[in-house]
């Protein structure tokens, strides 16, 4: 047995130990090698395969669940399988249970309108439980004796209980869908390889008489299934080497970090004990930190083998302040030397915080990559696709419709595809009828028409064949015919290799979902694609490796087999990071465990090792960082990395939000002016395709645009080494004017380009159009003016606050959305609640019946989704009912509408309900229906403020309390506004107002925001 620390060469001594043995005449497929993951698995079967000459095909290394699903291959005849089965993926798992979610009992769990992430969960849980070998009917019988042996439960146990017997149900109908396809999840693979090697000693002979050595890496986190079976290989005098380090345990829970090296022990007692303390990987202070964190204090029992190191603790203003920070850094670490990949960005969940840290390295031109759960579809082009695909299987996807029609090749303008989302709004018509009706109108520019004409032709063409082609024919042919992987192949980007990959890679998943579904149209593939999509799991097969130096932006989960120069830790707040996603509570009873574990309440512990596991992957330098702002999470930093702050004596740092400095200014205008020539090539190259009188003015236009971004990344490299920037304008400049023919030379000296690079300050206004290329018309006529101002409304404000570019896409393009069911039903309460005090006596009957009407307008069906929200409703009316009737204010108006000036703007709204107070004071109330904030929550709110001005400017009435009313709770919210906070307000709706004339629409995406967009598919802010 091999235990030592982090970075002590336990894997090199099992890959040794495999050398020595072959040296000494062991053949090397008689000597099996296991490690935990995939990348790790690859990265042991290439050091192994090193050292057998020639490479050895044969080998038998990989993970338990690649040799389990080869040893079932082998014996399927014994194990009863057919042996063409295939292993599928936890997404392919998701989309088949979503295909098949009318026959799923789904009355207890909340859907909330998409089912994806609720079944993704079950799905997560299902993988824990057979890790712990645990069936349906195990849960099953648990679950009912739990229900019925609370006899005085409360509500909110007994609807616990409910659940669990609901989520047996789920996880049989899982496993029997599967089975129905011949299909086998990872879990699976495990335990019928235990069951064939358990039942069938011919099997195990002739198995384990083939392996007389066995290797296994990562012990600590081998899973009890996995552990069963190694036992079963191990039997009989085989040779067994395992390594390990319980303080590295991140996937073992409760107290079973140790467990695996104790078995160990005591299972083979005579086992020589292999102890390595040094770190060759980590220098001495990253060591002592990631030490300190495991304990506060002592070094774990190692020692590095390389002194110095850098750690710094970050404490950050903001998210937005943490990623900036660590994109300045790591720009400076590459301009000194140290290769992007050399360089991980580490966050808790690559699909929601990835994005922000992607959007600052974006900024400044830093090549960085998201690796992980779901990070494939963060990628631009990977989404292309994809919304080729939803727009062909349903033109109402508006979402879908404007990304074909922004994306090249049709690149229609910004104020075209605003002449088109108003006119599919106004006949009530889908996106492609509407490009269609344009057509035969005015509406369109002369270039949009051209490329509108563009769109419906590749429209119509995709659509002919949709129905009637094989997936992956259909896919390949879709991205040739919309000219997908063309783009790139002329796009200039670091990353055009991944990019080719990437979309390569989905004619390869279209062919693995026929493997497993042969019978499937491009419209299933589309539905499986956008369901994996959604769900947040990794799709398996499109994990892609780096193939150009970038950084990586990488979860917590996925660290373990990497190791890097610098890692920057992000998020550390207190309670962050927590257990696995999907594993926050493992979902495992203690009663059903097979294993004898230490007592739980080891969640500390668990947390710790995780960090450890973090910081231990940095050899040089490490950067633990931690945002104030973060909603949700308190204000302070997780107390783990406190103690270790303080245990090594490091000082925190503070870190502000940065304002666009210099540096930033160059970077931004160099991706901006960089993307918008790749977008235009197309464009400036049709102006060319006839010969007209001023085509020389296009070339000379042209080639100056890129002239000037060749000057700004001249700058930028004179910059790092220390050159005042006025003197290298001037020196590129003349580099440049050289080589420049005097029409060019012309378009070059009236450019605003040096003007603005010399302003140190960021104004958007003043960012000079490149050349004769961005020539973007104005979006005024979709803003809604009225009068010199704008006409605002409370949601307005909050829409351009949250993201001015959710803004744009929501009140300026107005893309039609079908309302969601979470709108359907906030509406339909709505009118309930008015009517009900408006109309009616105010008896609980009426109220009721009231919900009855609505709820069939409403045109709400039967489905499990939709019957949850109805039996939430009832609840919720009944407490409502209950209240009021008790309440001693009285009611006055219901959507009184207001409207003020505010500057030039017009701000109008309509406030749910105005209360009279006992003390004949008035109380302005907002009802909500999603879930309530608490005060502390609502400290920023505009909308209440904007109400109070409203009562105060538009009624002359002087409120003494506004409140939000969440109806699902039964629970009112008062909101404290004092004149300084509406001072604030006021000010806030003038830059917003301000913001808007000027159309800045630039995105600002957060992780709390951005997952709940519905403008995801379309946002370039939301992917990479
Ligand atoms: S996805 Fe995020 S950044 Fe993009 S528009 Fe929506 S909120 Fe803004």
């Amino acid at each position: 047995m091999v235990v030592g620390g982090a970075g002590t060469g336990k894997t090199h001594v099992l890959t040794r130990r495999f050398g020595w043995l072959v040296e000494q005449g062991v053949k090397a497929e008689s000597v099996l090698a296991i490690a935990l993951s995939r990348q790790a698995a690859n990265r042991m079967r290439g050091a192994l395969e090193e050292l057998v000459d020639p490479p050895y095909e044969e080998l038998y290394s990989g993970t338990f669940h690649s040799l389990c699903a080869r040893l079932l291959r082998d014996e399927a005849l014994e194990a009863g399988l057919d042996p063409a089965f295939v292993p599928v993926t936890p997404a392919d798992r998701v989309a088949l249970l979503l295909d098949r979610i009318p026959e799923l009992q789904l009355r207890h769990h909340e859907i909330r309108g998409n089912p994806a992430p609720l079944l993704a969960s079950f799905v997560s849980r299902i993988d824990r439980l057979k890790e712990e070998m645990i069936s349906p009917q195990e849960i099953r019988s648990h679950a009912e004796r739990t229900v019925a042996e609370a006899h005085d439960a409360d509500d909110a146990e007994r609807a616990r209980g409910a659940r669990e017997v609901e989520f047996a149900g789920v996880y049989a109908d899982h496993d029997r869908l599967l089975s129905e396809r011949g299909a086998l999840d990872f879990g699976d693979l495990l335990l019928r390889a235990f069951r064939l090697l358990h039942e069938k000693p011919q099997v195990r002979e002739r198995v384990t008489s083939r392996f007389r050595y066995v290797l296994v890496d990562e012990h600590q986190d081998t899973s009890f299934a996995q552990g069963m079976v190694l036992a079963l290989l191990c039997e009989k005098g085989r040779q067994i080497t395992v390594a390990g380090d319980p303080r590295q345990s991140i996937h073992r829970f409760r107290g079973a970090s140790e467990k695996n090296l104790h078995d160990f022990r005591e299972a083979f007692p005579e086992a020589e004990v292999v102890a390595l303390e040094e770190s060759r990987r980590c220098r001495r202070r990253v060591l002592a930190v990631a030490a300190a964190v495991l304990d506060g204090e002592g070094d774990g029992g190692l020692s590095a083998a390389r002194e110095g190191g850098e750690v710094r603790f970050w404490r950050c203003a903001s998210e937005r302040a943490q990623a900036q920070a660590v994109a300045a850094e790591v720009e400076r670490l590459i301009s000194a030397g140290v290769t992007p990949d050399e360089i991980a960005v580490v966050v808790r969940s690559v699909k929601d915080d990835g994005t922000v840290a992607g959007a600052a390295l974006e900024e400044r031109a830093v090549p960085f990559q998201l690796t992980g759960s779901a990070a494939f579809f963060a990628r631009a082009e990977v989404r292309d696709v994809l919304a080729w695909l939803r727009l062909l299987a349903d033109p109402g996807d508006s979402g879908a419709a404007v990304r074909a029609l922004s994306r090249p090749p049709v690149a229609l303008h910004s104020v075209d595809i605003a002449r088109l989302t108003q006119l599919a709004r106004r006949r009530k018509l889908d996106i492609p009828a509407a490009v269609a009706v344009a057509l035969e109108g005015p509406q369109l520019s002369p270039e949009g028409r051209d490329r509108a004409q563009a769109f419906l032709r590749l429209y119509r063409a995709a659509l002919g064949a949709f129905e009637d082609r094989r997936p992956d024919a259909f896919v390949l042919r879709l991205i040739e015919r919309v000219g997908i992987r063309r783009q790139q192949v002329f796009a200039t980007q670091a990353d055009t290799v991944e990019r080719l990959r990437n979309i390569a890679r989905l004619p390869e998943l279209a062919t693995a979902f026929m493997r497993r579904e042969p019978q499937a149209t491009p419209r299933d593939f589309t539905r499986h694609l956008k369901a994996v999509a959604d769900s947040g799991l990794p799709e398996a097969e499109a994990e892609s490796p780096l193939v150009t130096p970038a950084v990586r932006v990488i979860g917590t989960y996925d660290l373990k087999g990497y190791e890097f120069d610098h890692v920057f830790a992000l998020g550390l707040s207190a309670g962050m990071p927590d257990t696995e996603p999907g594993a926050a509570t493992d979902g495992v009873p203690d009663a059903l465990l097979k294993e004898r574990l230490a007592p739980a309440g080891h969640a500390d512990a668990q947390m710790r090792r995780l960090l450890h596991v973090v910081m231990t992957r940095a050899r040089e330098g490490l950067v633990l960082a931690w945002a104030e702002g973060a909603e949700g999470a308190p204000a302070r930093p997780s107390p783990f990395v406190a103690q270790a702050c303080a245990a090594t004596g490091t000082e925190e740092e503070t870190i502000e939000e940065e304002l666009f400095g210099a540096a930033e200014g160059l970077h931004s205008t160099f991706r901006i002016m960089r993307d918008e020539l790749l977008d235009t090539v197309a464009r400036v190259g049709g102006r060319l395709g006839e010969m007209r009188l001023d085509t020389s003015v296009d070339v000379s236009n042209a080639v100056a645009s890129f002239l000037e971004l060749v000057k700004v990344a001249a700058v930028i490299d004179r910059s790092k080494t220390g050159q005042a920037l006025d003197e290298a304008i001037a020196e590129v400049n003349q580099l440049l004017t050289q080589g420049a023919t005097p029409e060019q030379r012309e378009v070059l000296e009236a450019s605003a380009l040096d003007g603005w690079l010399r302003d140190a300050g960021r104004d958007p206004e003043r960012r000079p159009a490149s050349g004769a290329a961005g020539s973007e018309p104005s979006l005024d006529p979709f803003i809604p003016r009225r009068g010199d101002g704008l006409m605002l409304s409370a949601s307005d404000i909050e829409t351009y606050r949250i993201c001015p570019l959710k803004y744009k896409f929501a009140r300026v393009f107005r893309i039609p959305q079908e309302p969601t069911i979470n709108q359907r039903f906030g509406i339909a309460l709505h009118q309930v609640l008015e009517r009900f005090h408006q109309h009616t006596g105010g008896t609980r009957q009426e109220l009721f019946d009231l919900f009855e009407l609505s709820w069939r307008r409403a045109g709400f069906g039967e489905s499990d989704d939709e019957l949850q929200f109805r039996e939430r409703a009832l609840d919720a009316l009944e407490r409502y009912w209950e209240r009021v009737r008790d309440e001693e204010s009285e009611p006055v108006w219901f959507e009184r509408g207001f409207a003020f000036r505010l500057g030039p703007h017009l701000v109008r709204g309509r406030v749910d309900r105005v209360d009279r107070l006992p003390d004949d004071t008035y109380e302005l109330i907002d009802y909500k229906t999603g879930k309530a904030r608490t005060e502390e929550q609502l400290r920023e709110d505009v909308q209440l403020s904007v109400y109070q001005m409203g009562a105060r400017e538009s009624w002359k009435l002087e409120t003494s309390a506004q409140s939000y009313f969440y109806v699902m709770t039964g629970e009112k919210v008062p909101v404290e506004h004092s004149e300084e906070q509406l001072e604030r307000v006021r000010t806030t709706i003038e830059t917003i107002g301000d913001g808007i004339m000027r159309q800045e629409f630039q995105p600002t995406p957060s992780a709390e925001i951005c997952p709940f967009c519905d403008y995801r598919i379309i946002c370039p802010a939301a992917e990479k």
